[in-house]
C-alpha cells in the first residue's frame, strides 16, 4: 500500500496473449506457460522507467473446475520470479476467478478488478495505461476511465483490431508486442 499520488505512472497488463501464449484450453499449468517473444524485454524497460505494473487476468478456468487456485497462485510466483529475473518487477496481480454467467463484478470488460488494484495501490484510474490483446481489456480500459489503452497484435490482438474498428472504438496504439507497446510508450512519457 502507498499514499495516492497524481505522479504515478502505472501500466496495467493482461496476461495470457500479451505476456505469455494464450490457449483457448486455457492456460492450466507452469509448463503451458510460455512467455512470448520480447515480453519479458518490454515489461523490464517499463520497470527501468519507473512503471508500475500491475497484471490483471481473466482466469475463469478456476471456477471452471480445471484449474486449481493453489496452481494458479504457483504460477504466479514463477511468472513474477521469472520478470525479476530479467530486469522487470510486476508489483501485483489480480485476477478474477469467475465464470461469466456468474455475474461479478471483476471479469473484464467490467472494471471492479482495476478498480480493486487501484484501492489498493493508491492509484488514480485516470493516471493509467492498458495493454491488452482482447476487446475485453480495452473496455474496461473504457469503463474504468484510464488515460489510453493499447492492444498488442499477439494472442487475440488482430481479431480484437479488427472488432475495435468495426464497432468504432479506438485504442491509442496497436503494437506488434509488449516490447513495441513498451516502446511506444516510453517514446511518449517523460
Ligand atoms: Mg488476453
Ligand atoms: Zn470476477
Amino acid at each position: 500500500m502507498k499514499p495516492p499520488s497524481s505522479s504515478d505512472k502505472v501500466v496495467f497488463l493482461d496476461r495470457d496473449g500479451v505476456i505469455n501464449r494464450d490457449s483457448p484450453a486455457y492456460i492450466k499449468s507452469w509448463a503451458e506457460f510460455d512467455f512470448l517473444p520480447g515480453s519479458l524485454m518490454g515489461l523490464r524497460r517499463l520497470t527501468a522507467a519507473g512503471f508500475t505494473l500491475i497484471i490483471l487476468s481473466n482466469q475463469s478456468a478456476v471456477n471452471r473446475g480445471i484449474l486449481r487456485l493453489e496452481t494458479l497462485l504457483d504460477m504466479h510466483r514463477r511468472l513474477r520470479a521469472d520478470v525479476a529475473a530479467a530486469g522487470g518487477c510486476i508489483t501485483d496481480i489480480f485476477f478474477c476467478p469467475h465464470r461469466p454467467e456468474e455475474g461479478c463484478a471483476c471479469r473484464k470488460p467490467l472494471p471492479g478488478l482495476l478498480r480493486k488494484a487501484c484501492s489498493q495501490h493508491g492509484i488514480n484510474p485516470s493516471q493509467t495505461i492498458m495493454i491488452g490483446d482482447s476487446v475485453k481489456d480495452i473496455e474496461c480500459a473504457r469503463n474504468a476511465g484510464c488515460s489510453q489503452a493499447l492492444l498488442v497484435k499477439t494472442g487475440n490482438g488482430l481479431s480484437a483490431a479488427a472488432t475495435l474498428e468495426r464497432r468504432g472504438i479506438p485504442v491509442a496504439y496497436v503494437a506488434e508486442d509488449l516490447r513495441d507497446a513498451a516502446d511506444w510508450i516510453l517514446s511518449r512519457i517523460p
